[in-house]
């Protein structure tokens, strides 16, 4: 039987790192954590497990260190590393309360290398890659905080072997997917077959036949971090040396003690601070267990709103550190709220003043600024186009001459709303097939859909102009026959990025809804969150006309709204207390064992926020062995989703029109 020896492993010390309070709740069944499936779900999406498996073709002819169990693999280790020379998968090696599980090892007499494997793109024409460019120029080497959890990890590492191993020469390196490097086979991925074994443990499984020489140009690099290492040893964190540092997190963990928590705004997406369901089903909030230790939060205080979760409020850690904790304890004077420069709606610290009276002083009345929001509604043109995208970037490429985390666009949906006010769910696209490079075929879809008429585009955040953006370079970089018209088609309907070294604007360049509800809408029920399934539900428990309206089945019924995927639907059903249930649960999931919100909570940077739970039900379809019938249903599911998407956004625009059309028939 394995032991059960509390050692801070590298995931640990990365926990602790991120919070040392938190190493007290991790593991603990009892204390709710929004991100137990985190780690799993972000390696399904982005072609993890392969990437591992991958490196060790690479490094071909290593021991793999089968077992789980911490002290059999430690020994087994040991046994392969008496060795002249050896390879070594997942070698086990401890150092007092520490424990590491290398992902690959190499060894020629006393000389050692560490290399961590990582399913992170990584550009080897970038100077210093590593640092933080600013502080660079200054003359000073300081790790950017984009590479200190991937460094911090390779140093935790060589810290163990060397205190293992002092009399062994150690270099540190990490093993990243290459972004300069164009794959020359196909289907790499589905070389790697992901299968889940009898314990549920996920792991790539490598067809025994492939050999390093089928595998083309190399799509990982290893880049040797000796350099970035030594630094972090001469480091100071929290006033200790590196290896005091660890002592005292290790220290912690081995004998199970809670580290004070110091409260600030890093609190406010700690993975232990749950919903109210949650706590409801049992689980406890680490979030209010350090609240009640550090700010003497009574059951009470949990109920109102925090300087925490404010918008976009930088000042939030200053007023926390002074004791100040509530929204109701700020003035006027902590957030200076000022014009927008220049342009049309609110600015952000006006906003971030609505949201803060709107919680606290007048009640939970929406904000909404009714002459600025007519006058971006001139402006558009019929019929109304909503297009939605999903899209996921990979480690290793589906296809030969393609990239490491190239965008890929699996999945457009499509609705109109005609100047007659009628609607209809005109268009979609999905790619089905394993290991298809889709991106042309999509756009040329697109096109065909958006180019009927002139009509206003919408799309909601940055993400849908960002993905065309990076079309537009990959179409450049192709010999497709219709690059040039599918080309200037995009620039018709987006504008450049900032980064960008061609500058456009197109003259349909598309609106962004997104952008438009922070300069001229708040609704206090989304605490602040501008994300498009946050503002939805709250839409719809306000909107008496859309409540009305889609509590009928008139979705997907004959003479009423056209759908491609719903028949007689009713947006509207509420629970047993008479509130609105968010329409996103009213759909069936997409997979049994994973819930959307789950899955969405997980792949949270930037915009692809929202596209969690179609990246991982696409990994999953190219990554997986599935049935005909499975692969359907999937495919139905995210059909359904992907619809919502654009219906949501649909019925926003709804919401605002009749609001301001109500205001209009008053004012007459
Ligand atoms: S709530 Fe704050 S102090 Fe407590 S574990 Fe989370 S981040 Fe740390």
């Amino acid at each position: 039987m394995g032991t059960m020896h509390r050692y801070l492993t590298k995931t640990r010390f990365k926990v602790g790192h991120e919070c040392p309070t938190k190493l007290y709740f991790y593991g603990k069944p009892e204390f709710g954590n929004n991100n137990s499936d985190s780690a799993f779900l972000h390696a399904l999406a982005e072609g993890g497990f392969q990437v591992g498996e991958l490196a060790k073709v690479y490094h071909e002819g290593g021991i793999q260190i089968e077992t789980l169990d911490s002290e059999e693999a430690i020994k087994e280790t040991a046994k392969h590393l008496k060795r002249k020379s050896v390879i070594l998968y997942e070698a086990a090696i401890k150092f007092q309360d520490l424990f590491v599980r290398v992902d690959v090892l190499r060894k020629t007499d006393d000389v050692v290398e560490l290399i961590e494997v990582k399913a992170k793109s990584f550009d080897p024409t970038e100077e210093d890659p590593f640092y933080n460019k600013r502080e660079l120029k200054k003359g000073i080497k300081k790790i950017h905080s984009e590479w200190e959890p991937y460094l911090l990890d390779i140093a935790f590492q060589t810290h163990v072997v060397r205190g293992a191993f002092p009399k062994w020469k150690i270099t540190s390196a990490l093993m990243l997917a290459d972004k300069s490097s164009e794959a020359t086979v196909d289907g790499l991925n589905q070389l790697f077959s992901l299968e889940t074994d009898s314990t549920g443990r996920t792991r790539a499984v490598a067809n025994p036949k492939v050999k390093k020489t089928d595998l083309g140009v190399q799509v990982l690099t290893r880049v040797g971090v000796d350099e970035e290492v030594r630094l972090i040893f001469g480091q100071e964190f929290d006033g200790k040396s590196f290896s005091e540092y660890i002592s005292c997190l290790s220290a912690a963990f081995t004998q199970d003690k809670m580290i004070a928590p110091l409260v600030g705004s890093r609190c406010k997406s700690c993975e232990y601070r749950i919903d109210n369901l949650k706590k409801q089903s049992g689980l406890k909030s680490g979030f209010e267990t350090c609240w009640s230790h550090a700010a003497k939060f009574s059951t009470k205080d949990f109920e109102r709103p925090l300087v925490l979760d404010v918008w976009n409020f930088r000042k939030s850690d200053n007023i926390i550190k002074n004791g100040r904790y509530f929204m109701d304890s700020l003035e006027e004077g902590d957030i200076e709220p000022r014009p927008r420069p220049g342009d049309a709606g609110l600015s952000n610290t006006e906003r971030q003043w609505i949201q803060i009276t709107a919680a606290t002083k007048e009640g939970k009345r929406p904000y909404l600024d009714h002459a600025g929001l007519s006058a971006e509604i001139l402006g558009w043109t019929f019929p109304l186009h909503f297009i939605d995208f999903e899209t996921t970037m990979v480690a290793i490429p589906f296809n030969k001459g393609r990239k490491p985390y190239e965008q890929i666009a699996f999945q457009f949906s499509h609705h109109v709303f005609n100047a007659d006010g009628t609607i209809e769910h005109k268009t979609e696209y999905i790619n089905r097939e394993q290991g298809k490079f889709p991106n042309f075929e999509f756009v040329r879809a697109l096109r065909l859909a958006l180019s009927n008429d002139s009509g206003t585009i919408f799309r909601y955040a940055a993400h849908e102009n960002t993905v065309l953006t990076q079309i537009r370079h990959q179409l450049k970089n192709s010999s497709e026959l219709d690059r040039q018209e599918l080309i200037e088609w995009i620039e018709s309907i987006t504008k450049s990025c900032d980064d960008s070294i061609d500058k456009w604007e197109g003259k349909r360049n598309m609106v962004d809804l997104c952008d438009i509800i922070k300069r001229y809408y708040y609704h206090p029920e989304t605490h602040g969150s501008n994300s498009i399934k946050k503002v939805l539900p709250a839409i719809l428990g306000t909107s008496e006309f859309l409540q009305n309206k889609y509590s009928h089945p008139i979705y997907g019924a004959t003479n009423s709204i056209q759908s491609k995927n719903f028949q007689d639907w009713s947006w509207i059903k509420k629970d047993a207390k008479g509130v609105v249930i968010d329409p996103y649960k009213l759909l069936p999931p997409i997979f049994s064992d994973l819930d959307l919100e789950t899955m969405d909570s997980l792949i949270t940077e930037g915009s692809l926020a929202d596209g969690g739970a179609a990246m991982t039900a696409y990994a999953r379809m190219q990554f997986t062995q599935m049935s005909e019938a499975e692969r359907n249903r999937v495919s139905k599911a995210l059909l359904r989703y992907c619809e919502l998407d654009t219906f949501a956004m649909v019925m926003i625009y709804e919401y605002w029109r009749f609001e301001i059309e109500s205001r209009q028939r008053k004012a007459a």
